[in-house]
């Protein structure tokens, strides 16, 4: 398969040196994937420098134009790139193929947007108009869990606004990103959009580079605590959308059978490998035995393989690390809870875990107050809802949560505290283009989709007119 190539000033270039993508459902080559060096990021940058000045002044429509087109890119090549996607990521090919058309949707809906100039006030004395500028180069880092998706978060709101993209996408997932920078190439002026790969390396000198005005990040905590360190100097913009601990406040009175399979797909998509997936799971416990036994019966029931056979309901672990961290919150929680599916690895190739649910198990272990980010769910008793609440509150992160009852006076009261970027009722994890994102405490600053999303790459920009 191949060759991938980077995208530098609408030129597809071989990069400075090349590194293997495995697939994680069997270790073995994907792709060889060329990694840019420095001096290509400074290419880059400059290639982005060079076009923004046309490109920030073309009419809106033209760009509208760009993101259409680049929609009906990656929708007629979506069958090839759902399965390169599945064959990097590890994901099952009908959640890829959700994935590609849906960052088609994105491109599709920010099209369809605009930040008009608002008149703030026209009065005798004055006339004052508020407008949104674009901002320059805005860097789009992405990670590995869902490499085009979040790249649409990013990438098509950045372009309408007027700005030039430096992306990259995570070190073992980038091809399908490459891919689709050789597809939208010739749509765009060279240098609008510029796709560089790196052995995980290029993130500290993109953060720091004095040619990006912004960084828009998705990824870990404690790489986002260092971009928004390495963008302190040149006092660059930044949203960072980080990591979660999402708690699901399960309430008296909901019933397990319909509850317990929506928690279930809120806490397994992906493999768990979700920001936004349910990471513990709060049940009253007069219906937690029936909860329990039901998310066992379905996590059984999966069917874990390469998501490229089908029937396949869960993949693979991304990678070999995070495939590594996760068995050992498994084994760790063995002595703080009961586990009643799953609870290993599957095989020897390939990083695939049985989804695995841990009962009897409270707060302050690692597996309840810890980022999982894979295949196992804690459900953790609770006497009332008020005590989940503290509980769920309590985390370091606030990125999502979600309360589950029929009373839904009750369930607005709870969600109304949860100290939380989003929180769900009756549902977990539901995100759309137009509905804005973004998470609290150590969950990230910043908003990502909608109108609010869009603003973040813009610069206010007041006109104060004299009149008297
Ligand atoms: P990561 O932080 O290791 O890597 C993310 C990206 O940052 C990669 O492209 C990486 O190459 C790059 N990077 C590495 N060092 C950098 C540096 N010093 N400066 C700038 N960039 C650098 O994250 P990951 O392990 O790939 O992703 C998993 C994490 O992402 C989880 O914590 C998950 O919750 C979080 N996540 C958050 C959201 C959200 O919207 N809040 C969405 C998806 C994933």
């Amino acid at each position: 398969m191949g060759p991938f190539k980077l995208l530098i000033d609408g030129q597809l270039v071989d990069g400075a040196s090349s590194q293997k993508v495995l697939n994680p459902s069997t270790e073995d080559l994907v792709a060889m994937c060329p990694h840019a060096s420095h001096a290509q990021l400074d290419q880059a940058v400059a290639a982005a420098q060079r076009a923004f000045p046309a490109w920030s002044s073309v009419p809106v429509e033209d760009r509208r134009k760009a993101l259409l087109g680049m929609a009906d890119a990656i929708e007629a090549d979506g069958q090839n790139l759902a399965r390169l996607l599945t064959q990097e990521q590890g994901k099952p090919l009908q959640d890829a193929m959700g994935e590609i058309y849906g960052a088609a949707a994105f491109f599709r809906y920010f099209s369809t947007l605009s930040l008009p100039d608002k008149v703030i006030e026209d009065s005798e004395a004055r006339k004052v108009i508020s407008r949104r500028r674009p901002l320059g180069v805005v860097a789009a880092i992405v990670p590995w869990n869902f490499p085009v998706i979040l790249m649409a978060f990013k990438v098509p709101a950045a372009l309408l606004s007027g700005n030039t993209v430096i992306l990259k996408p995570a070190a073992t997932t980038p091809l399908t990103t490459l891919r689709i920078g050789e597809l939208v190439k010739d749509i765009l002026p060279p240098g609008v959009l510029n796709v560089i790969a790196d052995a995980n390396d290029l993130g500290a000198a993109i953060t720091a580079h004095p040619g990006i005005r912004k960084v828009s990040f998705t990824g870990s905590t404690e790489t986002g605590k260092k971009v928004m360190a390495g963008a302190a100097e040149a006092l660059k913009r930044i949203t960072l959308e980080l990591g979660g601990n999402d708690a699901a406040i399960v309430l008296d009175g909901a019933d397990p059978k319909t509850v317990a399979p929506k928690i279930y797909n809120g806490a397994f998509q992906n493999a768990g490998q979700v920001c936004i997936a349910i990471k513990r799971a709060y049940v009253h416990e007069s219906i937690y035995d029936a909860v329990c036994d039901e998310l066992a019966i379905l996590a059984n029931a999966a069917v874990v393989g390469d998501g490229l056979q089908q029937g396949v309901t869960m993949g693979p672990l991304q990678n070999k690390t995070q495939f590594e961290k996760v068995l050992g919150l498994i084994e760790d929680a063995k002595s703080h809870g009961k586990v009643i599916a799953g609870g290993a690895r599957i095989g020897e190739k390939g990083y695939f875990i049985r989804p695995t649910i841990v009962r009897d198990i409270d707060d302050g272990t690692r597996l309840v107050d810890e980022e999982q980010f894979g295949p196992v769910l804690p459900v953790i008793k609770i006497k009332d809802g008020e005590d989940a609440l503290r509980r769920a509150n309590a985390s370091e992160y606030g990125l999502g949560g979600s309360v589950w009852t029929s009373d839904l006076d009750r369930a607005l009261d709870l969600a109304g505290r949860m100290d939380t970027g989003t929180v769900w009722i009756n549902k977990h994890a539901e995100l759309a283009p137009n509905i804005p994102f973004g998470g609290s405490k150590l969950s990230g600053i910043g908003t990502e989709l909608g109108e609010e999303g869009l603003s973040e790459f813009t610069q206010l920009h007041v006109i104060n007119m004299a009149k008297a």
